[in-house]
């Protein structure tokens, strides 16, 4: 990644750039770590806002990378406060966003190494895969203690084997160690080269 800005920000998917460049969506439950993720990738400290409210921002954001390719930084979900009403709307939104934008090259779907498979984030991989939406997992801080065994992420991967055969790429990241950038960038070139 050699250049990285902030482009817009939009509160519904008919509002998203036109220009036809192709787009790396990051999505996953508040507090994942995606925005540190998104700052570790492009190895700047403030790109995307770490925020201390969770569920406060609500829109798309799309950064432009290496003059070419968007990386849209989407709505996170699931968390504590949410209720049944904003996470409908937040369905809706997403719904709009995956079956809409056809300049979508891949989700990246952030899963918290240091937790148990939730049923939230099972739910969301498997509505992505019953509209073939591609995707990727990035499990993320997997420098924190509990994920170090690797258990969470085998259990979440097993129970994604209950209903799909193959398996998505994945990635393990850490914003604090900057581990995973290499391979996720060079997934992402690659994706950017078929
Ligand atoms: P977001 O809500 O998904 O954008 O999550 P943030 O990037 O704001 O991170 C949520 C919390 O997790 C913050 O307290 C971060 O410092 C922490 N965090 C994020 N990434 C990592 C990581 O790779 N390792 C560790 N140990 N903590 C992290």
């Amino acid at each position: 990644m050699k250049t990285s800005s902030f482009h817009s920000s939009h509160a519904r998917v008919d509002q998203a750039p036109k220009d036809g460049r192709p787009e790396f969506a990051f999505i996953g439950r508040s507090n994942v770590g995606k925005s540190s993720l998104i700052n570790m990738l492009a190895q700047r400290k403030e790109l995307a806002h770490t925020s201390g409210k969770p569920g406060k921002t609500q829109l798309l954001n799309y950064y432009l990378i290496n003059d070419s390719w968007f990386l849209t930084d989407l709505p996170g979900y699931g968390y504590a406060k949410q209720s049944k009403k904003t996470r409908s709307k937040w369905e809706k939104r997403m719904e709009n966003y995956f079956l809409k934008r056809q300049t979508l090259v891949s989700a990246f779907v952030l899963i918290d190494s240091n937790v148990p498979p939730q049923e939230i984030d099972l739910e969301f991989v498997n509505w992505l895969g019953e509209h073939g939406i591609p995707f990727v997992l990035a499990f993320t801080k997997t420098d924190r203690r509990k994920a170090k065994d690797g258990a969470h992420v085998a259990a979440f991967q097993e129970r994604l084997k209950e209903y799909w055969e193959e398996l998505p790429p994945a990635f393990l990241t850490s914003a604090v160690k900057e581990i995973g950038r290499d391979e996720v960038l060079t997934y992402v070139e690659s994706a950017l080269n078929t």
